[in-house]
């Protein structure tokens, strides 16, 4: 396991089902569930159930089953949120700059709505 990962993190102990969460889907390696604090009509968190930080540390040290497990589990829900064709937008975010509360890795999935045009800085 990577030495930064903090195990009392909220989503380690959503893993630990310490705390609870709404899910909508999982796999193998793959949990997700919804953003308790929604930034858009449909607002899914997809993350691995491994320990990773962020999304460097993922790609670098997952399984390829891991990492396969994790987009398909994307795939799907992309799918069975019916925003195939209407889109969506995936954000993660990593580290200080990135402004990363949680510091296990996840993807935001978020739509069911018209986005706006990417990201405001300081906003
Ligand atoms: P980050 O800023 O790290 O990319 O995003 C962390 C996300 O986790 C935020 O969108 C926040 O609303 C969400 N979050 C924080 N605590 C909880 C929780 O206890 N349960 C759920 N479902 N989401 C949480």
């Amino acid at each position: 396991m990577n030495n930064d990962y903090d195990r009392n993190n909220i989503f380690a102990k959503i893993l630990k089902s310490e705390i609870s969460c709404t899910k909508i889907d999982e796999n193998d390696n793959t949990l997700a569930f919804l953003d308790i604090n929604p930034q858009s009509n449909i607002h899914i968190l997809i993350i691995p159930k491994k320990p990773y930080v962020n999304i460097y540390d993922f790609n670098k040290n997952a399984s390829v089953n891991e990492i396969l497990d994790f987009w398909k589990l994307v795939n799907n829900l992309i799918e069975k949120q019916d925003i195939k064709e209407k889109g969506f937008r995936i954000i993660t975010n990593s580290g200080k700059d990135g402004n990363q509360d949680v510091m296990h890795f996840h993807i935001h999935l978020l739509g069911g709505e018209n986005l706006g045009r990417m990201i405001t800085l300081n906003s």
